[in-house]
């Protein structure tokens, strides 16, 4: 089949991967100069299963109160009279029950999982350069209660295959001598023995290679306006310069994607939740941390790219605008400077912010709509990195009609 992408995100360059790889003619089209500009480029890094909580649960309603009086919580709701966020945010709030949050948090984990073994399984035959950090991801906690709950909460993620150990100060300094410095004082971590992490760009890099070397083309610069359809299939997607012609076509679009969908008629429930990162070069012969982690108090997640650290927080609802002030950085600076003492240049760091595409529940869209042809792989959330050979599997599966590692009716639209 001829199948147009669009995005070049994380999510777009996997699908087009997969479909080639099974051998599709793949276009993928991006309105950026290149692969993973956008949120992509703003990740953690963590590939992170023992991570797939959902958002929605019932602690999320006063988390979201408190933010509104509080400028410095690492939630950030901005309010203001905007439909598409009301219609997501109720949805969002039907889903903070214990049993929705359990589904969802299922929902997630074993995507994560699925895609975190397709993922290796790529990374080993494919012979990449790129490399993830192995070893785990450590979740810190300040207070002996916060550790206390946080066993109690990851009992869904041991129950259901992840390797989780609660470990001790000391054999947290023994697997992060990093932290052997800080200014924060941790009682114990939980250690998510199999989670990784790593950088998307490159590993996205590396593929869109292999995806040349199969014939997939790339066309960048390029913004898609409008899907045009008639009856019950797509027949184009257009551009202000041309119109793009396949036998199916595929929206990556990241936080972009609900409003693509509605020139289809399609309503997506997919709404932005925007982040802040920071990539700062370690200082010559500094302790930097080795394993990727998140701090519980800060919530600021990290992870070890070659001779940089990636620091990335914050969840701000605040609508599409991709406006921030050196402010907006802020409590990454404080925790990385309270965490890694001396070890991160900030002079020299990048700043940049992402859109999460969120869907209310949490678990990604993927499959068809209304349309025959057009197909949805988006609202990765938190998680796209991790999520990503996952989703570009099952896609692949929907588009050619088979089954799935898992079952596809959990991420379809109709949900
Ligand atoms: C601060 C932060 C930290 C995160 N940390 C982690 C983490 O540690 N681990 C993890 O797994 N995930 C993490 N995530 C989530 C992850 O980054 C996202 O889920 C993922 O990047 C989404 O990928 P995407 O390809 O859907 O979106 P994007 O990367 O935004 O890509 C979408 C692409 O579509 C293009 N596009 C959109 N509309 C059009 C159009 N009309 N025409 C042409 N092109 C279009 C855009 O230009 C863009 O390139 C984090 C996110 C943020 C913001």
């Amino acid at each position: 089949m001829k199948l147009l992408v669009v995005g070049a995100g994380i999510i777009g360059v996997t699908t087009a991967y997969e479909l080639a790889r099974r051998g599709h003619e793949v276009q993928v089209i991006d309105r950026e100069a290149g692969e993973t500009r956008m949120t992509s480029a703003a990740t953690a890094g963590l590939i992170a299963p023992g991570h797939s909580f959902a958002w929605a649960s019932p602690a999320a309603p006063m988390e979201l109160l408190k933010s509104l009086f509080s400028a410095n919580t690492s939630i950030r709701v901005k309010p203001r009279f905007d439909p598409e966020f009301i219609s997501w945010g109720l949805k969002f709030l039907r889903e903070c029950t214990s049993s929705r949050a359990s589904t969802n948090t299922l929902a997630k984990l074993r995507l994560a999982q699925r895609s975190q073994q397709v993922f290796n399984e790529i990374v080993k035959e494919e012979e990449m350069d790129f490399k993830p950090t192995v070893g785990g991801v450590l979740y810190l906690y300040r207070d002996e209660m916060g550790l206390r709950r946080a066993v109690e909460r990851g009992r869904i993620m041991r129950d259901h295959g992840q390797e989780q150990n609660v470990v001790s100060r000391d054999e947290l300094l023994h697997l992060e001598p990093a932290l052997a410095t800080s200014r924060a004082s941790f009682v114990g971590a939980v250690h998510a023995v199999t989670d990784g992490s790593g950088d998307p760009t490159l590993y996205a890099s590396e593929i869109r290679k292999r995806c040349e070397e199969m014939g997939v083309r790339f066309t960048f610069n390029t913004a898609i306006k409008a899907i045009r359809k008639d009856g019950d299939r797509v027949t184009a997607l257009s551009s202000k310069e041309s119109d793009f012609l396949a036998d199916g076509y595929i929206l990556a679009g990241g936080p972009a994607s609900a409003r693509l969908a509605r020139t289809a008629g399609t309503r997506l429930s997919v709404y932005p939740a925007k982040g802040y990162s920071i990539t700062a070069p370690v200082n010559a012969g500094a302790v930097a941390p080795r394993l990727g982690g998140i701090d519980e108090k800060s919530l600021v997640a990290w992870s070890r790219f070659g001779d940089q650290l990636r620091m990335s927080a914050t969840a701000e609802f605040s609508g599409y605008s991709l406006a921030h002030s050196r402010k907006d950085f802020s409590n990454i600076v404080k925790a990385g400077q309270e965490l890694f003492p001396g070890a991160l240049d900030y002079d020299r760091a990048t700043y940049k912010i992402g859109l999460r595409p969120m869907t209310p529940d949490g678990p990604p869209i993927i499959g068809a709509g209304k349309q025959r042809n057009l197909y949805f792989n988006t609202g990765h959330g938190h998680l796209g990195w991790t999520m990503a050979c996952g989703s570009a599997e099952m896609l692949a599966d929907v588009i050619e009609g088979k089954p799935s590692a898992l079952h596809q009716d959990t991420y379809a639209l109709s949900r």
